[in-house]
Order: C-alpha cells, then structure tokens, then sequence
C-alpha cells in the first residue's frame, strides 16, 4: 500500500510528492526543491526513515516542478520519467530560469519518457498514467486505482485549473483532460495537486467554477 508525503518548495510554492511503500521504497515526484534548507527538508525525510528513492516521476517540466530534478538524481543515483512531450518544456524552463535569474541546476543524464501505455511500479504498487495535457503538451497525471488518488500536476486544482498562457499551453486541451480524464475517476478520488491544498474529483465536478461535469 503506497503512503504519500508533501512538501512546498520554492517561490512559486509548489508541491513535491513521496510516494513510498512499506519496504521504505520511494518515489520522487515534481522535485521543487531550491533553496539549500529545501533540500535539507526533503533529504532528512528521507534519511529519518531510511527510505530508498528508486525513482523520480515529473507531471510536467515547468521551472518550479523541476529545479531539484539535477542534485537529487545525482545524489540518489536515480534517473526521471516524463512525457517526451515535456522535452521543449524542460529546454524552456532552463530559459526561464536564466531570464527570472533563477537558474537551474540542469540535468544532463537520461530521462526515460513514459506515456499512458506505461505503468509506473514500485514492487507490488502500481499507478496508472493519464495524460493531461492542456498546461503542457506532455502533463501527465498519476492515478493510484487501489486507494483512490491522483497526482494531477498543474491541470487541476482545488477550485481551479491549470494555466493556459504560457508557450506551449492549449486551452481546449485542459478542459477536455480534465472532463475525460480526471473527472472519469471516482468521485471518491482525492486530487493532490502541483499547487495549492487536496481536492477530490466529486468536489470539483459539483464545484469547480471553470470545468464542470459534462
Ligand atoms: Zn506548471
């Protein structure tokens, strides 16, 4: 049974994700970390209760999801998973960070790319990829269909949607993510978003003022 953590990184107050197992297995989602305290927070978690990262997953590319994606592949000796889609995103984001002068630490090694006919599994967990796109090209969601949860990246969030006026954005895409995708899941499915408090799917259906049910 997989347990999940979070932490809010850098000053676009982002949420990171560990996802672990009872074998103290985990997963790295949407690294945000900036600020050295901020890699302090999430490496003492880590260490406190000997967890073992095996894995670092990213919903999407932009700058405050990926800025501690370098360090903490390096240090754990772990490799990222996204959407090929998000290559461009990830090449823009090393960009932006120049011009905001928030440079990135950028990663050099290999990302594996993954899309909905891939599985993300940590011993005898599994979550099921969605692709979101709409925010950016390659948003993935991660859906764990056991204990009902979604990590939706920046494509839903508790009474709110994703941003559609970056490059690469698309609007049309979003909404229709978000209605046949996310909100096919339960209405029981708790949301852990890239930014911002928990939501559930039967919530935002009822009460989201910018996509309701179709
Ligand atoms: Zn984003």
């Amino acid at each position: 049974m997989l347990k999940i953590s979070s932490f809010q990184f850098n000053s676009y107050a982002e949420n990171t994700y560990c996802i672990y197992n009872e074998y103290n297995e985990l997963i790295i989602v949407d690294p945000g970390c900036y600020q050295p305290n901020e890699y302090t927070t999430l490496i003492d978690f880590i260490d406190e209760k000997k967890m073992k990262p095996v894995q670092m997953i990213l919903t999407h590319a932009h700058i405050d999801h990926i800025y501690g994606v370098n360090k903490l592949c390096l240090d754990f000796k772990i490799e990222p998973y996204m959407s090929a889609l998000e290559v461009p995103v990830y090449e823009m984001a090393i960009w932006a960070g120049e011009l905001f002068g928030t440079p990135v630490d950028k990663y050099e090694g290999n990302f594996h790319f993954i899309d909905e006919t891939s599985v993300i599994k940590l011993r005898n967990d599994t979550l099921k990829i969605l692709h979101t796109p709409g925010h950016s090209p390659g948003s993935l969601s991660f859906y764990d269909a056991t204990q009902n949860w979604v990590i939706s990246g920046d494509t839903l969030f508790l009474n709110s949607i994703g941003r559609t006026d970056f490059p690469l954005c698309n609007h049309n895409d979003l909404i229709s993510a978000i209605q046949n995708k996310l909100y096919q899941l339960p209405d029981n499915t708790t949301v852990y978003s890239g930014h911002g408090h928990p939501t559930n799917i039967g919530y935002e259906k009822k009460m989201n003022p910018f996509v309701k049910a179709n």
